[in-house]
This record gives structure tokens, C-alpha cells and sequence, in this order.
């Protein structure tokens, strides 16, 4: 056995939002050019699997073993507006693009306030997997780790496949539903538990655990 080399790690982003109340717009328009869905995805079932990212992230951030162990990420929530009507933290919309399978766009106000415009897209990818509702709520789940900071991660070693939420890739993984990680809340944790806003800011160092300590949450 090697597991000395049988590590987890996941990288930070360098934006970074220094607030933990985020609001989300959902816009479910369907079919206006680049906006476009098919009709196998109602805007009703697009608004459902976004919802269900959220709420996959606050079931796991409100929980009560993660405000012992993680306090400082157990402050966020996200809370989802009845209509996307500009003024939300977080606009999640559908781009219908081949390339990539999500992308969050991170436009600084000001740069002397941290706070930040969030652009969220969701690709569907015609006639391929992302019919599939479990990849296309992980798609968005994914992007929300985008938001608080998360970079991807990468294991090393013997087993090369972990489910993290924030792996890179698609298509032919074992189970396409990613799940929150312990590694996931404990650079969420350092960073936003980190003492001056500077801090977190300058917090990018990526974090390594033990592929054998790495928890799914969800
Ligand atoms: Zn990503």
C-alpha cells in the first residue's frame, strides 16, 4: 500500500464573495435564442432542479453536526427569490452551449466592495446525458461551490474517482450525482472563517486530505 499518495485536494478560487446571505433569481424563460431549452426541460422542471441544488447545499450547511464542526460555513444560506427581478446575488439562467456544462461568471462591482454579480449557466447538450435531471442539478450544485469559493478537486493515487461535488468532468463516471464533501466545508470553513476580509481574499492555497478521510455529506 501506497496511501501516502492517495490524496484529495481541491483548489481555491481567487474571487471570492465576503458575505454569507446570498439571494437567487431563477430565470426560467424558456426559448429566446441563446436562452434556448428543449422542450423535455419545462421551465417548471428547470426551476425544480435548481431549487433542489440549493436546497441540496442549505440541508447540508444548516445541519447540526456541520455547525460543530464547521461554524463558519454553517452561516450561509441561500435563499431563492420568487421572480429574478435583477437585484438577486446569484442569477441562475440557461445558456444552451456544447463546450462546457456550467459557468459562473464573477463580475466585481466595485472594487472596493466585495460583493460580486453571479451569472449561472446550465447547459443542455441536445439528444445527450444532460437530459439526465441528477447530472443537470450537480451541474448547478457545482456552480454554487463556484460561488463560495471552491476550486476543483483532483484525487491522486491508486483510485483515481471520487465523487466530490466539485470534480471536473462528465459522461462517464460510475454515479453522475456528485455529493458535498467533508473537503468541500473545511476550505469553505478556513476561508470564510478567516480574520480580515484581505484574508479571505488571499486565501487560495488549495487544501489536501487523505483520499481514506474524504466524507460524502449528502
Ligand atoms: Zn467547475
Amino acid at each position: 500500500m501506497e496511501a501516502v499518495n492517495d490524496l484529495v485536494t481541491i483548489q481555491a478560487l481567487s474571487s471570492f464573495w465576503n458575505k454569507t446571505q446570498f439571494t437567487i433569481g431563477i430565470d426560467d424563460t424558456p426559448g429566446t435564442s441563446n436562452h434556448d431549452r428543449t422542450q423535455e426541460i419545462s421551465s417548471e422542471l428547470y426551476r425544480n432542479l435548481v431549487e433542489e441544488a440549493v436546497n441540496r447545499w442549505n440541508r447540508v450547511l444548516h445541519r447540526q453536526d456541520i455547525q460543530t464542526s464547521f461554524p463558519n460555513a454553517s452561516q450561509i444560506n441561500f435563499d431563492i427569490l420568487d421572480h429574478a427581478d435583477g437585484t438577486e446575488d446569484i442569477h441562475v439562467t440557461w445558456w444552451e452551449q456544447n463546450e462546457m456544462n456550467g459557468l459562473t461568471l464573477i463580475t466585481p462591482l466595485n472594487d472596493l466592495v466585495a460583493n460580486y454579480a453571479i451569472i449561472l449557466i446550465a447547459k443542455h447538450k441536445q439528444g445527450s446525458i444532460w437530459h439526465n435531471s441528477d447530472q443537470i442539478h450537480s451541474i448547478v450544485a457545482h456552480e454554487l461551490g463556484h460561488v463560495l469559493g471552491l476550486g476543483h478537486v483532483t484525487r491522486w493515487g491508486h483510485n483515481p474517482f471520487t465523487n466530490d461535488l466539485m470534480i471536473t468532468g462528465t459522461g462517464n463516471q460510475p454515479d453522475p450525482l456528485r455529493r458535498i464533501s467533508n473537503l468541500d466545508l473545511r476550505l469553505i470553513n478556513m476561508r470564510f472563517g478567516a480574520r480580515t476580509e484581505s484574508d479571505r481574499r488571499n486565501f487560495t492555497s488549495p487544501i489536501s486530505i487523505p483520499s481514506s478521510e474524504w466524507q460524502n455529506l449528502e
